[in-house]
């Protein structure tokens, strides 16, 4: 590469999360940096809605794990004053069974001495304890691998709610491997996952940090104040907004020739290296490499990604019988019942509902019911209303409705996942300069992709 083509700009594809925390990383490690993002506005997932009526609506994710490498970012974007701590109120996470709420206990004193789990349960806690590391070579189902832990019940009334509220996924398709990295080696290092957990704790004490569990924090103005402040912290002009992105092709001196169209008229440019932070669906369609010999990631189309709903309902306080005194209420399979989950965001988060009011926000479809966030809205809320009237004795109409369709919301790592890294390792290692993270292989939540971001900065920049 001549010096002339070392001054080139590192492309970032997709202004999302990882796109715009990998702009972030490059820019403050003094790289010239070119961010494409085919939607008027950056932020990918994150849509925070400002109502003047003085409802604050999460379209898309509602909280952000932190971690220490969180607080570092946040704080390094000056946006402390903007953080936002769940209410102490949330506590409670609450669990349908039987068809009534139930709180889950979240401690170990409560989980042995609270009603929720029977008697057989709490033995096999104990039992668990006592495993010692096995290597264990062959991926399998995440529910079979918590089932060998902690039994069926577990399974039924812990994970598989679980699973529905993140991955919006069934345990029994998703890879232990891959879907939960972490209790994967931690079952690997300890045997048992409640003493991983305890040695977790204690190295975090000996670190300096916190031992409990990570904060669920948003911020003021709502989770859309991060894309905002990571934006403002790029170089003026290193943003363009309604560029999609369709090919990318590698010179011979090691540069790249990416061809991105706005409003039907196409655009090439000349860059250093090229990052992809997009989902697996956009990577699909991307043409790369010169015509004659293409490398094809259309294979991971293939990836699932279950439709989901999210609809923000308002209503008056008087209109609410249960004390909505929780982060929300999860959904077993078992209980056969419409929704995955219901969150109560006016109690998670203050400012998110006018005086009076209070805000819930309902997930539904997934693995478990595609074809109900496929509903047209005059469909979908009355169904959610007579749920919410039996679970939470709402009654009336809501004041306030902002439905929400993800056509393909979260991938799920599957017994098969290996087969899609791969094709994302073969890709990189036939290009030079090409590096790709995000959901697609760093996991899936918001603190994930912040981390999928810094490391695609890193490896680009070794
Ligand atoms: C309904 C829902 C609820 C969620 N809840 C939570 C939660 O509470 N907590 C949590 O931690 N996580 C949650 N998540 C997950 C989290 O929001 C996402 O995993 C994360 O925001 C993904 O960020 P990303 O940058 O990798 O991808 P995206 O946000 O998808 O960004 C990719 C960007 O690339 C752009 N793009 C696509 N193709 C092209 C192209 N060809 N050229 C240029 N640009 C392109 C897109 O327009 C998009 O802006 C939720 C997700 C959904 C859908």
């Amino acid at each position: 590469m001549d010096t002339s083509a070392a001054q080139l700009p590192i492309a970032v594809i997709g202004a999302g999360l990882t796109g715009l925390s990998a702009a972030h990383h490059l820019a403050r490690a003094g790289h010239p940096v070119r961010i494409f993002e085919a939607a008027p506005a950056a932020g990918g997932a994150l849509r925070t809605e400002l109502h003047p009526d003085g409802w604050l609506i999460e379209a898309g994710p509602n909280s952000l794990q932190e971690n220490p490498e969180v607080t570092r970012l946040i704080r390094s974007l000056g946006l402390d004053p903007e953080r936002l701590p769940a209410d102490p109120a949330a506590k409670n996470r609450y669990i349908v069974r039987g068809g009534v709420l139930r709180a889950m206990p979240t401690s170990p004193p409560a989980f042995f001495t609270s009603s929720f789990f029977s008697f057989r349960t709490k033995l096999k806690l104990l039992r668990e304890l006592t495993r010692r590391p096995v290597p264990r070579v062959e991926d399998l189902p995440l529910s079979s691998f918590i089932r060998e832990h902690f039994g069926n019940e577990l399974v039924t009334y812990a994970l598989d709610p679980f699973i529905s509220g993140i991955y919006a996924g069934n345990a029994d398709l998703l890879s232990a491997r891959y879907a939960f990295p972490a209790l994967w080696q931690a079952e690997h290092d300890h045997g048992s996952l409640i003493r991983a957990q305890v040695a977790g704790a204690k190295a975090k004490r000996a670190r300096g940090e916190p031992s409990g569990p990570a904060p669920i924090i948003s911020f003021r103005s709502g989770l859309a104040a991060l894309p905002r402040a990571l934006v403002a912290s790029l170089p003026a002009g290193s943003l363009e907004l309604g560029a999609e992105i369709d090919t990318l092709l590698p010179q011979p001196d090691g540069t790249w020739l990416i061809r991105w169209f706005r409003s039907g008229a196409a655009y090439t440019e000349r860059v250093r290296k090229v990052l992809l932070a997009l989902p697996a669906g956009a990577l699909a369609r991307l043409a790369i490499g010169s015509p004659g010999m293409p490398t094809s990631l259309a294979s991971l189309e293939t990836l699932e990604h279950p439709p989901v709903t999210s609809v923000f309902l308002g209503y008056r306080r008087a209109d609410v019988a249960h004390p909505l005194d929780g982060f929300g209420a999860l959904i077993p399979s078992v209980e056969k019942r419409s929704l995955l989950g219901v969150l109560f965001s006016s109690t998670l988060f203050p400012g998110r509902a006018p005086e009076g009011h209070v805000a819930l926000t309902v997930m539904v479809g997934g693995t478990r019911r595609p074809d109900i966030a496929r509903l047209p809205p005059e469909k979908l809320l009355p169904l959610i209303q007579t749920e919410l009237a039996s679970l939470l004795g709402v009654r009336g109409e809501p004041v306030f409705v902002r439905s929400t369709a993800w056509p393909r919301a979260i991938p799920q790592y599957k017994l098969n996942h290996e087969d899609h890294l791969a094709v994302l390792a073969s890709a990189e290692a036939r290009h030079r300069g090409l590096f790709i993270g995000g959901t697609v292989r760093d996991g899936i939540s918001m603190t994930n992709c912040l981390a999928a971001g810094a490391k695609l900065a890193t490896r680009a920049t070794a």
